[in-house]
């Protein structure tokens, strides 16, 4: 029996947590490890949000190990060489951790193997930790990956799950390891003045609430802009601040049409990361190039800006760029509209909006970000490419009575029922009225014609 290191990355939760579990099998102390990791801060992923988010999760976790009689260790640096200095510091024989998707954590991975091949001490990496289903579980005959939703799916559904493994009830740490303080969420500028709070506690809460309260209506109400009916635990999954395995095992368990609809979701999330974990290029570069030509200059630069502003003329699409920066999070109807809009309507590189998003998102996350943008660009996993959602369209059925935007765009917020959608008709006195609100920065019908002649379908 030795010691062993447990390295959290995206999986700050002591419940169902594979190499914790593993760690307390196999050894007779644990160091908990978080390396505040300077390479994800250089590779431009620290984002006020998420760092907000980052810092409650670490004291929430902290504080279930001090409960269990551990403690969390925090360090900051390069993780590879945090992680050695740990290991040397507890003599330690395992360092286990959570398998990751992304180039950078399948080459943190290969660089640690490096870093502790020949010495005392071995790498054990877990699957099942970020996602339900591990990537490349699930395979077609002809790939190391699924490149369309549906097949996968099925395939996806019809897979056992691994058991959800109870959280430990006591954790011993050794005392000859030091940490830094833990990080501290004030102090942090630039935080959206709504954001969700973090953490295992909150998140568990938020579960159980949901499958009580919420779930059920699911499958009805998901895209129902202002009534905001869906579970919004996309944070807590990104942040492993909940299990995915355990979400799904508990859905399940609820049953009906809701619970259906909800796991899909959740199998879109493993979906997109089993593309990632396959390509990982596919973060930045095309998954299914299309050769496009994207806008640029002064042009695309002012469109760009107001689509970052909500101040594209659309009230649909600027109510969720503002929501987006109000609250951290966008709600998925949105998130697919103003993405159409910015790639097909506006004609703007998809790597701009995600860009935006990743700046923003508290739930931001390489697989599911780039590869929803890549879905909405037509340059990925769609196999309609060339769809575009109508704002107006989206508008009448998402937002029938327009309440969600009444409720982020305040210059229109004396405007009653659907008229709030297209102020531009107003008669004059009532477009005087809101006449902070600006006109469409382009006609719906230039925009798909643009479009269509950039991707050769005139
Ligand atoms: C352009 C664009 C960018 C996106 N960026 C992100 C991102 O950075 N991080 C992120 O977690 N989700 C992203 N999504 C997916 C989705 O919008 C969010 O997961 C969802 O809105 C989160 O809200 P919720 O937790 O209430 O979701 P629910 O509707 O309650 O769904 C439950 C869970 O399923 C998963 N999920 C739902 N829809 C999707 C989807 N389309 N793809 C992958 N997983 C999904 C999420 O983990 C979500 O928490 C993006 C979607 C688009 C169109």
């Amino acid at each position: 029996m030795n010691v062993s290191v447990v390295l959290f990355t995206s999986d700050l939760r002591l419940h169902d947590h594979p190499p914790l579990r593993a760690a307390l099998d196999g050894s007779y102390a644990v160091v908990p490890l978080f390396v505040r990791d300077r390479g994800v801060d250089a590779a431009g992923f620290a984002a006020p949000n998420r760092l907000a988010f980052l810092s409650e999760s670490l004291r929430d976790l902290d504080a279930g190990l001090r409960e269990r009689g551990g403690r969390l260790v925090v360090r900051t640096g390069d993780v590879v060489e945090e992680v050695c200095r740990v290991v040397a510091e507890a003599e330690a024989g395992t360092v286990h951790m959570a398998a990751g998707v992304s180039a950078y954590a399948q080459r943190r991975e290969e660089r640690l193997r490096a870093a502790l091949e020949g010495g005392p001490c071995r790498l054990q990496v877990h699957d099942a930790v970020i996602t339900a289903l591990p990537p490349g579980a699930v395979t077609p005959a002809s790939s190391d990956h699924f490149a369309v939703f549906t097949p996968y799916f099925r395939r996806w559904s019809q897979e056992r799950l691994r058991d959800v493994m109870a959280a430990p009830r006591t954790i011993r740490v050794p005392g000859t390891v030091g940490s830094e303080p833990l990080p501290c969420r004030r102090g942090l500028s630039g935080v959206a003045e709504r954001l969700a709070a973090g953490g295992e506690t909150e998140g568990r809460k938020r579960l159980m609430a949901w499958l009580r309260d919420g779930i059920t209506a699911y499958e009805e109400r998901h895209d129902d802009l202002a009534g905001d009916a869906t579970s919004r635990l996309s944070p807590h999954l990104h942040f492993g601040t909940l299990s995915p395995v355990e979400v799904v095992h508990r859905a399940r368990r609820a049953g009906g049409p809701g619970a259906e609809a909800f796991v899909r979701q959740l199998a879109w999330r493993d979906f997109h990361h089993q593309v990632l974990a396959a390509r990982p290029a596919a973060a930045q570069a095309d998954y299914r190039p299309r050769h496009d030509r994207w806008r640029s200059g002064s042009g695309a630069r002012a469109d760009i800006e107001a689509w970052r502003e909500g101040r594209t003329g659309y009230p649909l699409v600027d109510a969720a760029m503002r929501q987006l920066r109000h609250e951290g999070w966008m709600h998925n109807r949105g998130r697919l509209l103003t993405a159409s809009f910015l790639t097909k309507t506006l004609y703007v590189d998809w790597r701009v909006g995600a860009r935006h998003f990743l700046d923003l998102l508290v739930d931001g996350d390489i697989a599911n970000n780039q590869l929803n943008w890549q879905w909405v660009a037509g340059t990925g996993t769609d196999t309609r490419p060339n769809r575009v959602l109508n704002p107006l369209t989206q508008a009448r059925r998402y937002d029938p009575d327009g309440a969600y935007v009444r409720r982020w765009v305040p210059e229109l917020a004396g405007l009653g029922g659907p008229a709030v959608h297209q102020p531009w008709k107003l008669p004059g006195p009532d477009r005087v009225a809101c006449a902070a609100y600006p006109d469409p920065i382009v006609g719906l019908s230039d925009g798909l014609a643009r479009f269509r002649r950039a991707r050769g379908h005139v």
